[in-house]
């Protein structure tokens, strides 16, 4: 049993905005408190290589990757969206946070009771089939799913989301495809304003208010995702570990802790254990309060162990 981490250093290169939260920081904070925790000792650590573009076409329309490519200014930045810059290099840095969720997928197929967890950035859950979103170019979480469900004999994965935000990019691009079992859990109310009507065997969306603390937090997860897995028996855990559910996190309102994401991870890889030869792939979504996003991750990294 070995947890390997993957990243890129042009994972750091997409820095459109000093102000911006969704900094090159991030990786640093999650890397840093892995080695304070000690944790450095029982993880590999291995350098990604970017996505090659047949796989982003897998999970985005070729259309708009191309589109992407095209668009990407030589000095300065553009908007995607409101929230969303682009760089000269911010396609090298999805394409490379992109590549590491792929190389993750790998390593757990090959290798046996593997897990993996990705380091990157740009975040992918927000980007749609064929639009960028909420700081995500590419979704990194599904170019895995597809790339795992294209390239192995596997037909059953299941997507476990728990970003204080709904991964609407996720579920745009698997609403037709019941090989997926998406589950997010994310702040009702709030952006990007989706999820709370979905109605699909294949989707649990737990919707849950602003002030949502650890317990009936877990409850929601226990009682909805816990025998949504239980039925899919995924032969792959893919996971959209995003952390700005915490409660130190100024950008959302929940008052979640690092125990709930190690509580979650462990419950994930009792599953994985039973179905997925403990297969487990998670790759960093949001967490932005650096200090909360760095003891998050680890306590994540541990109840995977
Ligand atoms: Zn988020």
């Amino acid at each position: 049993m070995a947890i390997t981490i993957f990243s890129h250093p042009d994972c750091e290169l997409h820095n459109p905005d000093p102000e911006h939260p969704e900094c090159p920081e991030r990786i640093a904070a999650v890397l840093d408190q892995v080695i304070r925790s000690g944790l450095d000792y029982v993880v590999r650590q291995q350098q990604a290589t970017p996505a090659p573009l047949e796989s982003l076409y897998r999970a985005h329309s070729k259309a708009y990757v191309d589109e992407l490519i095209a668009k990407t200014p030589a000095e300065g930045h553009i908007w995607l969206d409101p929230d969303t810059p682009m760089t000269a290099h911010s396609f090298q840095a999805a394409q490379a946070a992109a590549g590491a969720a792929i190389n993750a997928v790998d390593l757990v197929m090959r290798e046996d009771n593997a897990q993996a967890f990705c380091a990157v950035r740009p975040p992918g859950h927000h980007a749609t089939y064929d639009q960028a979103m909420g700081f995500c170019l590419l979704n990194n979480i599904a170019v895995a799913a597809t790339h795992a469900l294209h390239t192995y004999d596997i037909s059953r994965v299941a997507i476990i989301d728990f970003d204080v935000h709904h991964g609407n990019g996720t579920e745009d691009i698997f609403k037709n495809d019941d090989r997926v079992l998406f589950c997010s859990s994310f702040q009702s109310q709030f952006y990007p304003f989706t999820g709370e009507d979905t109605d699909s065997p294949h989707i649990v969306n737990l919707p849950l208010p602003a002030g949502c603390k650890s317990l009936p937090w877990r409850e929601a997860v226990y009682y909805n995702w816990l025998p949504a897995l239980e039925a899919h028996q995924p032969e792959l855990i893919l996971i959209s570990a995003g952390f700005d559910g915490h409660a130190e996190e100024e950008m959302a309102q929940f008052f979640l802790v690092e125990d709930d994401y190690f509580w979650i991870t462990e419950k994930l890889k009792g599953i994985a254990d039973k179905y997925a030869n403990g297969r487990i792939v998670s790759v960093l979504e949001g967490g932005y309060n650096l200090s909360a996003l760095g003891r998050s991750a680890v306590a994540h990294l541990k109840g995977m162990m």
